[in-house]
C-alpha cells in the first residue's frame, strides 16, 4: 500500500480528536437528556418517597416524647409536608398544617378517615400512592403508616406532601440542554483543535526530521518537546540516526578499502604480466624479478579474500568452536620459531618470557591465529631495533599472553578503532602488507571464547596487546599470583584498555 493511501485511510490526529470529543459531548449530552428530562419526574417522586419515608421513621421513633409537637413542626416545615398522627380510635391526637388546607388532610372536605381506612384494608405497615388535590390542580403523595404493630397499633402517621408539576421544568431543562450541547460542541472543536496541534505539531517535526533521514542525512537531531513520550521518540530516533550514520560510514569505509586493496594488486598484475609480455619475456633476470612481483601481489589478494571470508564466517555465527587441551607455553613457542622460519623476517627478534607449563582448553587453531595476527602486526609496527616481547603470564583464573613492540603506538583516539573491520592507520605503509580485518578477527575469535582482551599504548614507546585464556585445565606448578597484581587487571588504567 503506498504512502498516500494509508494516509488517506487514516484519518489526521486532528480529525480523531475532534471525533473523540464529539462523541464524548454527545454521551454527556445523551445522559443529562435521560436524567434531566426523560426520568425527571420519575426521579423526582422517588426522592419524594425517599424523604417521607425517612420523616415518617423519625416521627414514630420519638412517638410520645416530651417535645414531640415541637419536632413534628420542624419535619413538617423542613420537608414540605402536612402530618398528622391518629390514635387508634381515629382522633387527632397532633395536626401540623402547612400547606394552609390545600392538602387532603386539612382541606374542609378531609379524607383523614377514607386514608385510614384503606391503609387498615390494605393490613400492611406502610403504604404511600399519589392523588389527585383538586384545590390545588395537582397531585399530592399520600403516606400512611403505623407506630407500634399493624396487630396492635398505638397510633398512624398520616402525611401529605405536594408533588410539583415537573412537566415546566423538563421543558426548561431541555432547552437549557440545547444551549449547553451547541456551547459544548464549539468548544470541544475549540479545544481538540489545540490539543491535537500540541500532540500533532511535534509529530510533524520528527516525521519532517524522518524524511530528512531517509534521504541520507543520518546526523540529524530529531526534536520532540512538550511531552515525554514525544522526547523519548525524538531521542531514540537521533541515536538510531547516529548508529546508520556510523553503520554507513563503515560501509562506505569498507567498499573503499576493499576496492582499493583489490584494485591495487589487480592493477599490479597486470601491469607486470603486460611487462613481461612486452619486455622482460626475453630476459630472464628481469622476467624473474616481475614474476616475484606477481606472486607477492597475488599473495596479497589471497590474504585478504581469506581473511573477509574468516571473518564473515566468525561473524555469522555459525562456525563452532572446535574445543581442544594444549600447553599455551609449548603453543607460544612453536608459533614464534615458525613465524621466524615462515614470515623471511629472520632479522627481526622476538622474544619469548615463558611462564611455568599450563594445560588451557580452547580452539587450538583459532587461538593460534590470533597470536600469529598479534605477533605479525608488532613485527610490521616495531620500531628500528626489530624488537618484539613476547609474554606468558599465569594467573590463578586465566593465562594471560602479551605481544609488545617498540614502534610509535597508537594514539588514544585511534585505540577503539583498531579493532574496527578495515581499519588502517591513514599512514600505515604499503610495504606493511595488511587487510586492515588482522585485528576483527583477533576481536572475533576473542569475544567467541569470551575472554578479555586489551591493548595499551604509548605514543612513541610502543604498545602492548593482550587477551587472557579463561580456560585453564591443569595448571602446572602455577604459583598463586600475588594479590596486587591479579588486581591490576581490573584496576582503571586496564579497565580503560580493555575492549571488550
Ligand atoms: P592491518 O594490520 O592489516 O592494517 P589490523 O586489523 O591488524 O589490520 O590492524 C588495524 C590497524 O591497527 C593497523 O592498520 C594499525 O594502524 C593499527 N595497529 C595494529 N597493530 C598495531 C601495533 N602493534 N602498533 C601500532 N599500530 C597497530
Amino acid at each position: 500500500m503506498t504512502l498516500n493511501k494509508r494516509r488517506l485511510k487514516n484519518a489526521s490526529l486532528r480529525i480523531r480528536i475532534w471525533e473523540y470529543f464529539i462523541f464524548f459531548t454527545a454521551l454527556v449530552f445523551i445522559l443529562l437528556w435521560f436524567f434531566q428530562v426523560v426520568f425527571l419526574e420519575r426521579f423526582y417522586e422517588g426522592m419524594k418517597i425517599i424523604n417521607v419515608k425517612n420523616a415518617a421513621v423519625e416521627i414514630a421513633g420519638h412517638y410520645g416524647e416530651e417535645d414531640y409537637g415541637q419536632l413534628l413542626t420542624q419535619t413538617s416545615l423542613n420537608n414540605d409536608m402536612c402530618i398528622d398522627i391518629v390514635d387508634k380510635y381515629g382522633r387527632v391526637i397532633y395536626s401540623k398544617d402547612i400547606l394552609s388546607k390545600s392538602c387532603l388532610l386539612h382541606s374542609p372536605e378531609s379524607k383523614r378517615s377514607q386514608f385510614l381506612l384503606k391503609f387498615k384494608n390494605i393490613g400492611k405497615s406502610e403504604i404511600y400512592y399519589k392523588e389527585y388535590n383538586p384545590i390545588t390542580n395537582s397531585d399530592i403523595l399520600i403516606y400512611t403508616s403505623v407506630i407500634g404493630s399493624v396487630s396492635s397499633p398505638e397510633a398512624f402517621i398520616l402525611i401529605n406532601s405536594p408533588l410539583v408539576p415537573v412537566g415546566a421544568t423538563a421543558s426548561i431543562f431541555k432547552q437549557q440542554l440545547l444551549i449547553i450541547i451547541g456551547i459544548l460542541l464549539v468548544l470541544s472543536s475549540i479545544i481538540s483543535f489545540f490539543m491535537a496541534k500540541n500532540i500533532a505539531d511535534p509529530i510533524s517535526k520528527i516525521t519532517k526530521s524522518a524524511e530528512q533521514m531517509a534521504s541520507g542525512n543520518y546526523d540529524i537531531k530529531f526534536e520532540g518537546k512538550g511531552y515525554e513520550e514525544i522526547q523519548r521518540l525524538a531521542n531514540t530516533l537521533t541515536y538510531a540516526g547516529r548508529q546508520i550514520s556510523k553503520v554507513d560510514a563503515m560501509q562506505r569505509d569498507l567498499i573503499a578499502n576493499v576496492s582499493h586493496d583489490l584494485r591495487t594488486p589487480l592493477t599490479m598484475l597486470k601491469a607486470y604480466a603486460e611487462m613481461i609480455r612486452d619486455l622482460s619475456g626475453d630476459n630472464p633476470v628481469k622476467r624473474n624479478q616481475h614474476l616475484e612481483i606477481i606472486i607477492d601481489e597475488t599473495d596479497r589478494l589471497a590474504l585478504l579474500v581469506n581473511d573477509m571470508l574468516d571473518l564473515s564466517k566468525l561473524e555469522g555465527g555459525d562456525q563452532k568452536l572446535n574445543y581442544s587441551e594444549f600447553n599455551i607455553k609449548e603453543l607460544l613457542s612453536d608459533i614464534i620459531v615458525k613465524y621466524k622460519a615462515l614470515s623471511g623476517k629472520k632479522d627481526y627478534d622476538i622474544s619469548f618470557e615463558p611462564d611455568k607449563d599450563v594445560t588451557v582448553r580452547c580452539d587450538i587453531i583459532k587461538i593460534q591465529q590470533v597470536i600469529y595476527n598479534l605477533i605479525n602486526n608488532a613485527i610490521n609496527y616495531t620500531g628500528d631495533d626489530k624488537k618484539v616481547f613476547v609474554k606468558q603470564i599465569n594467573r590463578s583464573d586465566c593465562v594471560r599472553v602479551e605481544i609488545s613492540d617498540t614502534g610509535d603506538g597508537i594514539a588514544a583516539d585511534k585505540i577503539k578503532l583498531i579493532f574496527e573491520k578495515y581499519y588502517r592507520s591513514e599512514n600505515h605503509k604499503r610495504e606493511i602488507v595488511g587487510t586492515g580485518l588482522g585485528l576483527s578477527i583477533v576481536k572475533a575469535i576473542l569475544k567467541k571464547h569470551g575472554y578479555n582482551f586489551g591493548v595499551f599504548s604509548s605514543e612513541g614507546k610502543g604498545s602492548t596487546f593482550w587477551f587472557e585464556i579463561k580456560d585453564i585445565v591443569k595448571p602446572e606448578n602455577t604459583e598463586e599470583p600475588p594479590k596486587k597484581q591479579h588486581k591490576k587487571i581490573n584496576s582503571k588504567k586496564d579497565a580503560k584498555d580493555v575492549v571488550k
